[in-house]
């Protein structure tokens, strides 16, 4: 029952039962073993998981935290900088640290960029970082944790960050400037060689976000995809995110951050010295840090090597083309922009197709797609083992946009009126205040979602998310009679 509290068991229950209950509990999460989930997660298979979970349990007890107690992670650390410095080209000064996750070394970036400015230019007060509008949402999120103003650049017509506007947006309290690598919503790469240029011509830092693309890119460009410079290469770039645990195929918990100087990198570092608890010192956010993400992190690169993200990268992009062609072949489809890698957004050009009415299809058929708003789009990322469901995927697409445009009224059903609503009221403080409300809901006393605990416990097929899919309901009605009180 989603009202009752949990309470620690009186008498502990056995292993065996627990993990029994644990892989009863998931039986209603999306199913990313068959390749139905297109974010979220970057599945391999079994052999590569087991393996990881291997590298991992060996190092299931060590702790990060201090590098100078477990010799062999700071090593494990120390060799996947180095390894990733060396595939994006860095030179003899490039350093940096592993972090648990790309949001992790984007807020690094942030703090650190705060910090060199706060020592080279303190007359800054009030300090202003400008980022593309399509920078990740963890921008804003250091943003607000850190105290600096995001400036938000505007895309061209292309897609890609308006240089000559960021160019226009850098003042005097500008701290750092941001290009993507691919940026996440709709894949596109910014044009970091003119950033970089705006970078030199007004001493900024320019931090690429490649947490997306890190892994990838590289191998792309070995493969002979026509790729604009975008890593270290660039004159300008100071700093560089990228995620091990998306295509760099590792366990989750692990991302880099790497810098052009140390002197940077001295900014990242927390030091306090006068702790009854000893004299600390930290590189990132996070106190104890899991060794087995940092030890799976190395073993992925290890087993890997150039050659293996070669084909790993092959069989992604190949697998995106076919899913790339397919939706541009389809007349009510466009892809938003022309997206170089394996990530895309795709939106309607047909009035009677209601995209988040297709989305809401493809889900019915077992798909799990995440929604975007501005412009108002499906999503995918692609990985290797998609290349499996890919001709599925578009069969199914095609289905369902055939089903929305002999049926607009489907627009009118199902989550697409409520994903519409959210993507097109303009009153973002109330979206935001609803949200929080939601938030709240879900992490309050007795907050839990979904309640599978019975249909489980009952041997009976979990009841899915039919809880999240009533609160959003009730969130969207709620709304809906808000805004047409104030309407009129
Ligand atoms: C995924 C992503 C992040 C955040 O990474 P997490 O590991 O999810 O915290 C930041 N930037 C970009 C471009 C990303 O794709």
């Amino acid at each position: 029952m989603a009202s009752e509290r949990a309470t620690l068991p009186e008498k502990g229950v056995s292993r065996k039962r627990v993990l029994e209950r644990l892989k009863a509990y998931g039986a209603g999460d999306p199913d990313y073993r068959r390749m139905r989930t297109w974010s979220l997660v970057y599945y391999l298979g079994e052999e590569h998981t087991k393996f990881l979970e291997k590298a991992h349990g060996m190092y299931f007890s060590a702790n990060g935290l201090n590098p100078m107690a477990f010799r062999s992670l700071k090593r494990f650390e120390s060799e996947v900088v180095d390894m990733t410095a060396g595939m994006l080209h860095g030179g003899e000064g490039v350093c940096g640290t592993m972090t648990s996750c790309g949001t992790e070394s984007c807020l690094l970036a942030v703090k650190t960029y705060r910090d060199l400015a706060r020592d080279r230019r303190p007359w800054i007060r009030r300090p202003e970082m400008v980022i593309p509008e399509t920078a990740h949402v963890a921008w804003e999120k250091g943003a607000e944790y850190f105290g600096v103003k995001p400036v938000r650049a505007p895309l061209a017509a292309d897609g890609r960050v308006d240089t000559k506007a960021v160019r226009k947006l850098v003042g005097r309290r500008t701290v750092m400037l941001l290009g993507s690598a691919p940026e996440y919503p709709h894949g596109m790469i910014d044009p970091i060689e003119e950033l970089g240029a705006i970078a030199l011509e007004k001493k900024v830092p320019l931090h690429v976000d490649a947490c997306l693309g890190g892994y990838l890119l590289p191998f792309m460009e070995m493969l002979g995809h026509p790729l604009p410079p975008w890593d270290f290469r660039v004159p300008g770039v100071s700093s560089i995110s990228a995620d091990t645990h998306k295509y760099g195929f590792s366990a989750k918990g692990a991302s880099v951050i790497l810098y052009r100087d140390v002197e940077i990198l001295k900014h990242q570092l927390f030091v306090y010295e006068n702790w009854p608890g000893g004299i600390f010192a930290s590189p990132g956010i996070l106190g104890t840090r899991a060794g087995g993400s940092i030890a799976a992190a190395w073993a992925a690169m290890q087993v890997f090597g150039k050659d293996g993200y070669m084909k790993l990268s092959r069989q992604t992009m190949d697998t995106a083309d076919i899913i790339k062609q397919g939706i541009r072949a389809m007349p009510e489809l466009e892809l938003v922009g022309d997206p170089p890698a394996s990530v895309f957004a795709y939106r309607s050009r047909d009035r009677r197709v209601n995209i988040f009415a297709v989305g809401d299809r493809m889900e019915s058929r077992g798909w799990h797609i995440d929604r975007l708003q501005r412009p108002e789009a499906l999503h995918a990322m692609v990985t290797p083992l998609h290349a499996k469901v890919a001709r599925r995927y578009l069969a199914d697409l095609k289905k369902s946009v055939a089903e929305v445009k002999k049926n607009p009224k489907l627009a009118e059903s199902g989550s697409a009126p409520m994903y519409g609503m959210i993507a097109a009221v303009p009153l973002r403080g109330m979206i935001k205040k609803q949200v929080v409300a939601m938030m709240m809901g879900l992490y309050g006393p007795g907050g839990k979602m979904p309640a599978l605990d019975s249909a489980a416990d009952a041997g009976e097929e979990a009841a899915r998310n039919l809880p999240l899919a009533e609160r959003a309901g009730r969130w969207y009605l709620s709304l809906r009679n808000r805004l047409t009180k104030r309407g009129g």
